[in-house]
């Protein structure tokens, strides 16, 4: 396993693969990598002659009052697990290499970042559409591997793609969860023993409202407003957002409209507050009259081109 530090030993890495003709699978992270970032790149490894897995926390996309000072690290642990992942090159950059000075040129995705954590976060996805289009840049990548645990993120660089024409297939893969059901996390290790219990409030109110969805006449206001109930129930907890939206338009289908006549793919999305830790998580869902179906994880890890 390579690892570049600097712009130029990626750039004489990638020009090699590329006069070898090897196929090159990216996964971009912010490290303190998990059961989550592994899955990206065993997929990659799978799919890739060659797989690079990037390193960076981006301070770009994170607001004044966020974790940026205090986002977890351990890059020998990183690169231990990224080694047993099949990763061939790990690029670490410092902010210094990325952004030498303060960028004059940014990428700003409109419309998909207006809700969720594009509303409630500021700048955050002008700060990732920014960095990612750097990095494929450097990478080159054919195809590039996103967890669904970010749906919007996935949606918004999809958006970019499509937009701007970069030659790469995004590749949304399954979230992975704990055995109690929690989405695995960066941030999961700011929780204390007692949040920790609370969290799995998110991905139990995922599954009872797959359920709540296929009572007759559920409207959407209706299933929100018994999401955020079940949510309010774990103590100590501030709900950032509950709702369900059109996938990957991320558009609000009528407050009232039922949901078994959505004919189109759904979001379930909630971001919520366990002290000073915002976690988030999400449901695919599909509903419509004929069949209430709730995709699996294999029916989310989309073949090339994007199938949600
Ligand atoms: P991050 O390091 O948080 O920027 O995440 C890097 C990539 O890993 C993103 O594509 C995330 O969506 C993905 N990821 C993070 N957590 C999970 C998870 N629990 N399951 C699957 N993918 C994940």
């Amino acid at each position: 396993m390579i690892i570049c530090r600097t712009i130029t030993e990626l750039k004489e890495q990638i020009g090699l693969l590329r006069k070898k003709e090897k196929s090159i699978g990216f996964v971009p992270t912010m490290g303190y990598l998990h059961e989550g970032h592994a899955s990206l790149l065993r997929y990659s490894a799978e799919d890739n002659d060659a797989t690079v897995l990037s390193i960076f926390v981006n301070p770009l996309q994170f607001g004044p009052n966020e974790d940026l000072d205090r986002y977890p690290r351990d890059e020998k642990r990183d690169l231990a697990l990224a080694e047993e992942c099949g990763t061939d090159i790990v690029f670490m950059p410092s902010v210094q290499e990325m952004y030498p000075a303060k960028p004059l040129t940014t990428v700003i995705v409109n419309q998909v970042t207006d809700r969720l954590c594009g509303a409630s976060r500021p700048g955050h996805f002008d700060g990732v559409g920014t960095v990612v289009s750097k990095l494929f840049h450097l990478v080159q990548p054919d195809k590039a591997y996103f967890g669904m645990k970010d749906a919007q993120q996935v949606a918004v660089i999809q958006q970019m793609v499509n937009d701007l024409n970069f030659p790469v297939d995004i590749i949304p893969c399954p979230i992975v969860r704990e055995p109690d059901g929690l989405a695995l996390s960066s941030r999961n290790v700011y929780l204390n023993a007692e949040q920790r219990q609370q969290a799995v409030v998110l991905s139990q109110t995922l599954e009872k409202a797959s359920d709540w969805l296929k009572e007759p006449g559920m409207t959407v206001e209706r299933l929100l407003a018994r999401v955020k109930v079940q949510i309010d129930k774990a103590a100590e907890t501030a709900i950032d957002y509950a709702e369900l939206l059109y996938y990957p338009s991320l558009q609000p289908p009528a407050a009232n409209a039922p949901i078994n006549t959505l004919n189109q793919p759904l979001i379930l999305a909630l971001a919520v507050k366990f002290g000073a830790t915002r976690l988030i998580d999400n449901r695919l869902l599909h509903a419509n009259e004929v069949n209430v179906h709730v995709q699996n994880d294999d029916e989310v890890k989309a073949a090339p081109g994007n199938r949600y």
